[in-house]
């Protein structure tokens, strides 16, 4: 049974050791342009970490480094072990020789140490990013080692490779040539990147300064992490940015820890979710607080285990917000659209490089460069949603303004309006208080049933008048007019017929004193009176006997009366106005008059019997 297991060890040995010597020796001559290596590396891990070289050519005698997987490359993800990485390379005599020292490059600047043994050197070369920049065997942001032509016996090269970071080895032989041209290509490259990730940081940097909103703020240090991690990654940090200080280089986990922070605080200020959504604005929260956690954790625990942490807060702050995109999109967020397509952009970019690196996808410029790609575009596409974002401010802030203005409008006619209506109401209004004034005026000087002036008017009228004929000093005169035996009539005829007579008299009076100036009122009962301005006792008397006249000859039946019609006596009286005098003087006179005119025996007028000295 034992020796079973031996013979089958040993079988699987000598397997493991034809295979390893089946991987081929990369032939070497002056058509070298570039050549990938993977198909021709063989590995073997030191878990412990102290294999000498001398150990490491015994091993790869005996056959134990195996073969890699070509297609993916050498990639071993986050590990301690050491790892031995070895390839044959000789050149035919019959084929034309490199005469210069050809490149082997490393293109993964982010190791911590990497040792080349070449069999003709006396020490190995160094390089790594825990060392010094200027201490590299050759000025490049990846690890280029300069080697010696090689000769027509094959030669193994060995590698030692630790880094606390991912381990990966893409190693490419170069013609200096070729390299040379690469580099400029490269360089520039990064340039073109540096540069306008650099221009949109100093750009929404003073967006920020001009318009002091934090979304400004979190997209500069977001974009400026960004800038870092990849520089860190990529070498362009350890040539440029910090050459002397390895330790920066082997946390840059850290930037991207950062922008992970920032990032998170850009989507709640981009998308306002505080105000939006309460549950996105959360999950972001949350977000870059699980990001922050390992970010600050990882000052104090080593590369190996903060690196992982991160790169996993990270992944699920990179979900959450791609997430937040949808959600933005889905539930109409301004700006949501272009923040899902920058996130689509970046995650698929950045996607290629993984995918690349199982060989999923072929080696070409966008797979390779992806992560910076996909990082500039989703720069560029979240500044522009950012200008965006202001057009849409300044647009909600005009349409506020029209708004308000229309408002403003619409408040102004509807015053208008309200005032006018109002204004129409008052004037409405006043002509009836006008109406009902002059109609009240009217009833306050008439006489309800005769329609001539009433009692009150006639003290007014009686007033003004012996004013105004006392400044002129010309005689006022009164008559009373007095209907004879009108309670007999009334008793005879009843009281209706005797208000109808009432208003015959009081017709005919009115149609007897024409004279501009002169007056006819309804004293009291079937009493009336008339004033006439400037007119002596004599004339008024003249007055009053054409009214008696008049009255009479209305023919108004009285069978009571001995005339056998209505008549009237009338007593005049006439004054100059004085001080020493006054229209009660007057009234009383005429009075006396009337008296007379009723003593002497009815239908006739009588003037006063002093007139000749008033
Ligand atoms: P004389 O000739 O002395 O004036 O006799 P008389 O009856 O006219 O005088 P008296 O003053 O005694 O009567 C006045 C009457 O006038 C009494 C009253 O019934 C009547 N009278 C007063 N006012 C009105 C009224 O408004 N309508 C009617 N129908 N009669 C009135
Ligand atoms: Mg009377
Ligand atoms: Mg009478």
């Amino acid at each position: 049974m034992l020796k079973l297991f031996r013979t089958f060890f040993l079988l699987l040995i000598t397997c493991c050791s034809t295979l390893a010597h089946a991987t081929a020796v990369f032939v070497i001559d002056a058509d070298l342009q570039q050549q990938d290596l993977a198909p021709y590396l063989v590995a073997l891990e030191d878990s412990v970490g102290t294999l000498t070289i001398e150990e490491a050519r015994r091993q790869f005698a005996a056959g134990s480094f195996t073969p890699i997987d070509s297609k993916k490359g050498f990639n071993k993800g986050y590990t301690h072990s050491a790892w031995w990485i070895a390839f044959q390379v000789q050149t035919r005599a019959e084929k034309p020789q490199i005469g210069t020292p050809w490149l082997l490059e490393l293109a993964f600047p982010t190791l911590d140490s990497v040792e080349l043994y070449h069999p003709r050197a006396d020490s190995p070369s160094r390089a790594g990013d825990i060392y010094p920049f200027s201490e590299r065997p050759m000025r490049h942001l990846n690890f280029v080692f300069p080697m010696p032509p090689a000769t027509v016996a094959v030669e193994t090269i060995f590698l030692r490779l630790k880094s606390q970071g991912t381990l990966t080895a893409p190693l490419t032989a170069w013609s200096p040539e070729r390299f040379a041209a690469s580099s400029q290509l490269k360089y520039a490259g990064q340039a073109a990147y540096f540069g306008a990730l650099l221009a949109m940081i100093i750009y929404n940097a003073l967006l920020w300064i001009t318009l002091r909103e934090r979304i400004y703020i979190d997209y500069v240090l977001y974009a400026t992490f960004i800038g870092l991690g990849i520089g860190a990654a990529n070498g362009m940090a350890a040539e440029f940015f910090w050459p002397d200080n390895g330790w920066l280089v082997n946390y840059s986990y850290w930037a991207f820890g950062f922008a992970g922070i920032f990032v998170t605080q850009f989507a709640r200020s981009f998308l306002n979710t505080a105000a939006t959504s309460i549950w996105l604005d959360r999950s972001l929260l949350g977000a870059g607080i699980l990001v922050a956690i390992p970010t600050f954790i990882g000052l104090f625990v080593s590369y190996y285990t903060g690196g992982r942490l991160v790169s996993a807060a990270l992944f699920i702050a990179l979900m959450v917000s791609a997430w937040s995109g949808i959600y933005s999109v889905i539930h109409k967020i301004p700006g949501g659209r272009l923040y899902l397509l920058s996130w689509f952009l970046f995650l698929l970019f950045a996607a290629l490089y993984p995918l690349r690196n199982y060989g999923l996808v072929p080696t070409t410029f966008f797979t390779v460069h992806g992560i910076q790609i996909g990082s500039l575009a989703e720069m560029l596409l979240l500044s522009f949603a950012l200008a965006a974002r202001i057009n849409h401010i300044r647009a909600e802030k005009v349409k506020a303004q029209r708004e308000a203005i229309e408002a403003q409008a619409t408040l102004v006619t509807t015053l208008r309006e309200s005032e006018r209506v109002l204004e129409e109401q008052v004037a409405k209004r006043t002509m009836q208080l006008e109406e009902a004034n002059r109609r009240l005026n009217r009833l306050s000087v008439t006489d309800a049933l005769t329609g001539i002036a009433n009692r009150r008017h006639f003290d007014t009228v009686l007033k003004d008048e012996w004013k105004r004929m006392e400044r002129l000093k010309q005689p006022l005169a009164v008559a009373m007019i007095d209907i004879d035996w009108f309670k007999k009539y009334n008793d005879r005829y009843g009281h209706q017929a005797g208000d109808i007579c009432l208003t015959t008299v009081a017709q005919t009076l009115a149609a007897s004193i024409s004279r501009a100036g002169d007056l006819v009122a309804r004293y009291g009962g079937e009493e009336f009176a008339f004033i006439a301005p400037a007119i002596d006792a004599e004339d008024a008397l003249v007055m009053a006997q054409k009214i008696c006249n008049a009255i009479a000859a209305k023919g108004l039946p009285h069978a009571e009366s001995p005339f056998a019609h209505v008549t009237a006596s009338i007593g005049v009286a006439a004054i100059v106005p004085a001080a020493n005098r006054s229209s009660e003087m007057l009234l009383k006179l005429a009075d006396e008059a009337l008296y007379r005119a009723k003593e002497a025996g009815r239908n006739q007028a009588m003037m006063q019997q002093n007139a000749g000295t008033m």
